[in-house]
């Protein structure tokens, strides 16, 4: 459902502006007004979904087709050393925006501001992984 209030789709409909990297009929892709490093770019489906949970195959499928396209050039134009890609659902996982996108965030040295950290959690190490993974399956 596409809302009025909603900062993405005001920047897919051209109402506010945005500095565009590359647009379609369904996809937009954008600089992310608060760089996390130069180059961030947030790629979206022109078309409101809340988030990647909620969005159709076809657009999930277009808008990380832009994203890996991006991340090719951030690589090989900008000489970012490495790059991530990033969506966040939902309030819990960072999301404040509530209309699918996905980061492009270009990595240049490891000092360079952002950090996403996979630490293990020494308390979860005894946990049943076969039946966990048996949950998810039989839900697939
Ligand atoms: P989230 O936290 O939802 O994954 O990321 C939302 C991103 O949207 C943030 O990184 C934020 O800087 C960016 N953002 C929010 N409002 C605007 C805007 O009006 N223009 C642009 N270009 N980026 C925005
Ligand atoms: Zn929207």
């Amino acid at each position: 459902m596409a809302t009025n209030n909603c900062i993405f789709c005001k920047i897919a409909n051209h109402i506010i502006p945005s500095n565009i990297i590359y647009e379609d009929d369904d996809v937009i892709a954008f600089l992310d007004a608060s760089q996390v490093t130069v180059g961030h770019t947030l790629v979206i489906p022109k078309k409101h979904y809340e988030n990647f949970l909620a969005t159709p195959h076809y657009l999930i499928s277009k808008v990380m087709i832009v994203a890996q396209r991006i991340g090719q050039i951030l690589i090989k134009d900008f000489k970012a050393k490495g790059i991530n890609i990033l969506t966040n659902c939902y309030e819990a996982a960072g999301q404040s925006v509530m209309h699918f996108h996905v980061h492009v965030i270009p990595r240049y040295i490891s000092s360079d501001g952002f950090r996403l950290e996979f630490m293990e959690n020494q308390e979860l190490s005894n946990l049943n992984l076969p039946a966990i993974a048996n949950q998810i399956k039989d839900k697939i």
